[in-house]
């Protein structure tokens, strides 16, 4: 079996009673979650949506058979790849979330008190009221007044975007196969720069060096022609994705000077707006440094060392 979206089959066909997560994106590996019991199952306009009970992270939302988020270690993705564009800057105040159905990335821009407007656009409507009934500590980022939700494609709400609107735009994407698949191309990046003010952000997911160095490395070209501030990469770990980590391309359209691997806008974790949805539980300052320490292997392509 090549690849599956997530249907039933996905779950006996491999190890009975198991989720096996196969994918032409990672061919010849397969993570596994024990299933105590499958909550949803649907179809929307974009793709297979899925929810079960594991037994050892909680409950867990599937996107044809890729693993979005797990309970137990959605906060290590959704809290960095809101924390690090955010703390880079001082005082954001528009943000854009492009995908994010489940409200994490929301969650964690919430707790910047100097943003005032958050929008977000998400394709599925599927996934926002699956993530609001399933996942209420994930959605808890819809219940913020700042929040506004677009239900749309991405690429078409940017090309709509006003030049210079947002301080910071976050791309929660799915991977680059399905509906996901022009968030990771260049003139979506194209529209990206332009919709950011001078010395804005960009935080877009941006896959695994294990697996995906390939991808990246076209990501890493398409941003440094478009994005004439600075260019990084910073990685993470997410047991529950495939190879266990995700990255994440920071960049800075030309303007202030961004230095993504010092923060300048650290979130204290004991304030007590920060604190509103609940702890921070994965970010903190010297992990964001440590981030955009780089492997070898990977720092050769990416800094194209
Ligand atoms: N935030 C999750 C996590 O913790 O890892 C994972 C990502 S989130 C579920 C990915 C979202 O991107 C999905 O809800 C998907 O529907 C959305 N999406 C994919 N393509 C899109 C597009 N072109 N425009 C807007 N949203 C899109």
């Amino acid at each position: 079996m090549e690849s599956n979206n997530g249907t039933p089959d996905s779950i006996s066909s491999v190890i009975p009673g198991w989720f096996s997560e196969i994918s032409p994106m990672w061919p010849g590996e397969a993570h596994s979650l024990k299933v105590e019991k499958i909550l949803f199952q649907g179809k929307s306009d974009y793709q297979n949506v899925m929810v079960f009970q594991s037994s050892t992270y909680g409950k867990v939302l599937v996107l044809d058979g890729v693993i979005q988020l797990t309970e137990r270690d959605e906060c290590a993705y959704q809290e960095m790849i809101a924390h690090l564009p955010l703390s880079s800057i001082p005082n954001p105040k528009k943000v854009l979330v492009i995908g994010g159905g489940d409200g994490g990335v929301l969650r964690e821009v919430s707790r910047h008190a100097s943003v005032e407007k958050i929008d977000i656009c998400e394709i599925d409507k599927m996934v926002v009221d699956v993530s609001k009934e399933y996942f209420p500590n994930v959605a808890v980022g819809y219940d913020d007044p700042r929040v506004s939700l677009h239900i749309g494609d991405g690429v078409a709400f940017l090309k709509a975007v006003p030049e210079g609107t947002y301080d910071a735009v976050i791309v929660d994407s799915s991977d680059p196969i399905g509906p996901a698949q022009e968030l990771f191309e260049k003139p979506f990046f194209e529209s990206v720069a332009k919709a950011l003010r001078p010395g804005g952000v960009v935080c877009t997911q941006a896959e695994s060096i294990w697996l995906h160095m390939h991808i990246i490395e076209d990501i890493v070209a398409n941003c440094r022609q478009t994005f004439k501030g600075s260019v990084n990469y910073a990685w993470t770990t997410v047991p529950t994705y495939p190879s266990g980590v995700i990255g994440f391309m920071l960049c800075s359209t030309e303007g202030p000077t961004v230095d993504f691997k010092h923060p300048i806008n650290p979130i204290d974790a004991d304030d007590s707006h920060v604190k509103t949805n609940g702890p921070l539980k994965f970010y903190n300052s010297e992990i964001h440094s440590a981030a955009f320490c780089l492997p070898s292997f990977a720092r050769k392509v990416i800094d194209q060392k």
